[in-house]
């Protein structure tokens, strides 16, 4: 693409610059490289395009070089091959159902799953003749009996949010690869650090990049991981089709945060579980659902399969405080902030009523759930924080 236009006019010399930057530049940043349309050398290169070919250039909204890297970091991070960046969690999630499923076909979907995956479901079900099935997220092997002819994709989640509950995701991808079904996690809880969903059988794992990848609340992204080239391209095309995208300058910050998210979740991870554990002495909490203390359900599959936890845990009042009470306590804290989208330095605390949310798992607690994101401030301030509000609650 070098034509010479020194001889054209200033406004066309300014619209086709020639620039002339000494070369060897060299830096750790990743260039941000913004592009609707993506220049061919010549037509030839444009006619021979194939939309299946990862390393080809075609158009802005598929690929930047910026884009291209952090898809190929987050591959490797997750222990994958593939990986398709789209402009929300969310979007990851619709990417994999209009990537797989069509109408006559059939889902299963746990019953503690991220709710807008379940709204998806739902949707789906109502507007595009598919059943959408909600499975309790301890079913373990028993997913086989759910299992129909026609069930094309089972939607893990590990743990589950905001109940917490740890599958034993191993036992439903054996059952699911028996009988051929495709089968996603949803694996933004553990950041693709402390689950690594293609060693025990997964097959797309979605990551809500928005989360611990940003680490700084401050832009919307996801990811879909494959191993399976077949699978990716499937992906592939729904994107395409769907014409979803991601900002070049959006990835720039993921790249920018990345090297530091494993340093960041072990921190989220040692002050959460400290006070987790202190959470679990005090008599105003009635369960602390934190999958590594024995009273989350599936504790026994979080010391099998997992490494770690990071900042987000449940804790369930006691059913003597009322749901005003529990508000109160939220609104109070001085150090949590009350909004949805955790992963940055900054703590949250969110109340859910649990029992209106799910229609197959019994939820065993009457008290209150709170869910906690641990931040990285001092340990002893949140406790402080925590404690005062507390002891306010009598
Ligand atoms: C936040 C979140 C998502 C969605 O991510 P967005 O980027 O906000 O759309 C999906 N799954 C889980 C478990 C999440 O926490």
């Amino acid at each position: 693409m070098t034509k010479s236009h020194s001889s054209h006019e200033l406004q066309t010399r300014i619209v086709h610059p020639e620039d002339d930057l000494p070369p060897g530049y060299a830096s750790f940043s990743v260039p941000v490289t913004r592009a609707s349309t993506v220049v061919f050398p010549d037509l030839a290169t444009m006619r021979a395009l194939d939309w299946r070919n990862d390393a080809a250039w075609r158009y802005g909204l598929h690929a930047t070089p910026t884009s291209m890297t952090l898809a190929q970091r987050l591959a490797a991070l997750e222990g994958g091959k593939h990986a398709l960046l789209q402009p929300s969690g969310l979007s990851s999630i619709s990417n994999v159902y209009f990537g797989l499923v069509k109408a006559g076909d059939d889902v299963l979907i746990p019953d503690n799953v991220y709710s807008p995956n379940r709204d998806h479901g739902d949707w789906l079900a109502k507007d595009f003749g598919i059943t959408a099935r909600y499975y309790d997220p301890m079913i373990g092997a028993g997913i086989a009996d759910l299992i129909l002819p026609n069930t094309r994709l089972i939607w893990i989640e590990a743990p589950g949010s905001v109940t917490m509950e740890v599958p034993d995701v191993p036992a439903i991808t054996a059952a699911a690869r028996a009988r051929g079904v495709v089968t996603a996690i949803d694996n933004t809880w553990s950041a693709g650090l402390a689950f690594r969903p293609f060693d025990h059988g997964v097959d797309i794992s979605v990551q809500a990049l928005t989360k611990y990848q940003s680490g700084g609340a401050d832009l919307l992204m996801g990811a879909t991981i494959t191993v399976d080239r077949e699978l990716h391209l499937k992906l592939k095309l729904a994107r395409m089709r769907m014409g979803i995208g991601v900002s070049s300058d959006d990835c720039s910050l993921v790249l920018r945060s990345l090297p530091s998210m494993k340093v960041r979740f072990e921190q989220h991870d040692r002050t959460a579980l400290a006070l987790a554990h202190w959470l679990k002495t005090r008599p105003e909490i009635a369960a602390v659902l934190h999958p590594a203390l024995p009273d989350c359900p599936g504790h026994e599959f979080f010391k099998r399969d997992f490494s770690g936890a990071g900042g987000l845990f449940s804790v369930v009042f006691d059913e003597r405080y009322s749901a005003a009470q529990i508000d109160t306590f939220c609104e109070s804290l001085e150090l949590f902030a009350i909004g949805w989208s955790w992963g940055a330095a900054q703590s949250l605390a969110m109340p859910y009523d649990i029992a209106s949310m799910r229609t197959e798992a019994q939820w065993p607690h009457r008290g209150t759930l709170v869910r906690f994101f641990i931040g990285l401030e001092e340990e002893a301030d949140l406790r402080a924080d925590i404690e005062a509000r507390l002891a306010a609650l009598k």
